[in-house]
């Protein structure tokens, strides 16, 4: 990414932001990307297009394991010629907007999370990613970051994410490298909701989540609430690696 793109964008600091059908650019940003899912994205896009994070996972992504961590990441398998377009994308735009995933939401916002050492708590800054290909500048109402987020429905998606970003900075923290079978337990945990269900079904809650402090006694039956599950579990994982 040039960095003359990327300018740093004050919270309360008004940008100018119009996408629509009727721009010579329309489309071109759904195109040659490297579109990395988060395991909420996958809840949602599952969802939408009546699938199980199984089938998904085959027909619309590849995963390999993160060269620093070895967690797993998930990026959209662009379709196979030439211009490498999102699988979504048709004519009339993005054919899963509802259910976009985050990446797509944020743009051209950038939200970058840090997290205080010594009190843990989180902290957001924004950037403006401007493209020159992207007309969306010229024209269109006014926007602050919370505005935009708030607009774009993030704040569920962040909320999620969020965990996701802490499992990762945890990892990196403690270089962490996880082995073979763990990072199966992780894909299964975070990306492949029934497949999850299924082994807690079979195998009982683990032992380190169902204690009587707020940990689940039954197995949750909303995805969303799964997930949390999932992200516990994932950071007992990391926690019990060497
Ligand atoms: S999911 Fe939709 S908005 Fe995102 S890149 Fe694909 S077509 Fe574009
Ligand atoms: S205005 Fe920007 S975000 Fe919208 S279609 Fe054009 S390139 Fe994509």
């Amino acid at each position: 990414m040039a960095e003359q793109m990327l300018r740093a964008l004050d919270p309360h600091e008004p940008f100018r932001f119009g996408c629509s059908a009727q721009l010579a650019c329309f489309n071109r940003c759904c195109r040659d990307l490297n579109q990395f899912l988060t395991p909420f994205d996958i809840l949602q896009l599952k969802a939408h297009l009546g699938l199980s994070a199984a089938e998904f996972l085959a027909h619309y992504t590849t995963t390999h394991a993160g060269p620093a961590t070895g967690l797993p990441v998930v990026t959209l398998r662009p379709a196979p010629t030439a211009d490498r377009p999102c699988p979504f994308v048709g004519h009339e735009g993005c054919r899963v907007y509802p259910a976009r995933p985050s990446s797509c939401r944020v743009y051209p916002v950038v939200r970058l999370l840090h997290r205080c050492r010594a009190t843990g708590r989180r902290r957001e800054t924004f950037a403006l990613l401007c493209e020159p290909h992207c007309r969306g500048f010229d024209d269109g109402p006014l926007w602050t970051a919370a505005e935009w987020t708030a607009a774009q429905g993030l704040d569920r998606y962040n909320e999620y994410n969020d965990g996701l970003m802490d499992l990762v900075a945890h990892s990196r923290r403690r270089r962490i490298r996880l082995d073979a079978g763990q990072q199966g337990a992780i894909r299964l945990a975070l990306y492949d909701a029934e497949g999850f269900r299924r082994q807690l079904a079979i195998q009982g809650i683990p032992t380190p989540l169902a204690n009587p402090q707020g940990g689940p006694r039954e197995i949750p039956e909303s995805d969303g609430e799964l997930l949390r599950l999932g992200y516990r579990w994932v950071a007992h994982i990391l926690r019990e690696a060497p």
